[in-house]
């Protein structure tokens, strides 16, 4: 199966669920990314600002980048005038340093709050409580240059299928009751972002509107 093939068969599956595939192009080449593009697939998922920066400039300007991995407060910069979308702010310090590039560039960056739904250490991201502690903080309202649309999550890597799926629930459950409160001016819940290759599934099920697929499209990655 080609890489246009693939993505074919994601844009079929996706369509009941209105969700929206991000080709997560990590590792691979700008060649492989193009092959991508040219069946029509404009959203790419990238997770090292380096790599980012790299690729950016060799595919067409209306190619949208995401950032789906932890991002450095150090790191913000270069990729400011162009990100899409950040999956993973994870704190207010992140944020405060994505809203100062955004302000240089006098562009809204668009963000997704990385919360921590796993059964693992190593995972990124803000439990439910310091969600709740995030969007009341009085530091988020005067931060003009960013948009927080949603919400990240992602499930523990597990054959678990009945955990994963208690894992996306438990998001979907946060971010609806989030969608009932009155939030401040610059947030919004209208993003999911959860499923990867091995359980987009059970993330579309589960109320995903964006589904972060590499291995399914690309390949498996050779490791870096
Ligand atoms: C690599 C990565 C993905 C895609 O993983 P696959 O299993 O290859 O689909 C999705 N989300 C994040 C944050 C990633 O780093």
């Amino acid at each position: 199966m080609g890489i246009k093939n693939n993505i074919e068969k994601f844009q079929l599956e996706l369509k009941p669920y209105a969700a929206r595939l991000i080709a997560v192009s990590k590792t691979h080449s700008t060649e492989r990314i193009r092959e991508a593009y040219q069946t029509g697939q404009r959203i790419f998922g990238e997770n090292k600002v380096q790599e980012l920066v790299e690729k950016q400039p060799q595919l067409p300007l209306d190619t949208a980048w995401h950032l789906i991995g932890h991002l450095q407060r150090n790191k913000v910069k270069p990729i400011a005038p162009f990100v899409s979308l950040i999956h993973s702010v994870d704190s207010m310090k992140l944020l405060e340093e994505i809203n100062k590039q955004g302000q240089n560039h006098q562009r809204v960056i668009h963000c997704l709050l990385q919360v921590y739904i796993a059964r693992e250490e190593t995972k990124f991201g803000l439990s439910f409580s310091e969600l709740q502690q995030f969007i009341q903080s009085p530091e988020l309202a005067s931060l003009k240059f960013v948009m927080i649309d949603g919400l990240m999550g992602m499930a523990t890597l597990t054959d678990n299928q009945e955990q994963i799926r208690n894992e996306f629930r438990s998001l979907k459950k946060v971010f609806d009751a989030l969608k009932q409160q009155s939030l401040p001016p610059f947030v919004q819940m209208n993003e999911l972002s959860m499923g990867m290759s091995a359980d987009y599934k059970i993330a579309l099920e589960e109320g995903s509107t964006m589904v972060r697929i590499g291995t399914a499209i690309f390949g498996t990655r050779e490791l870096t």
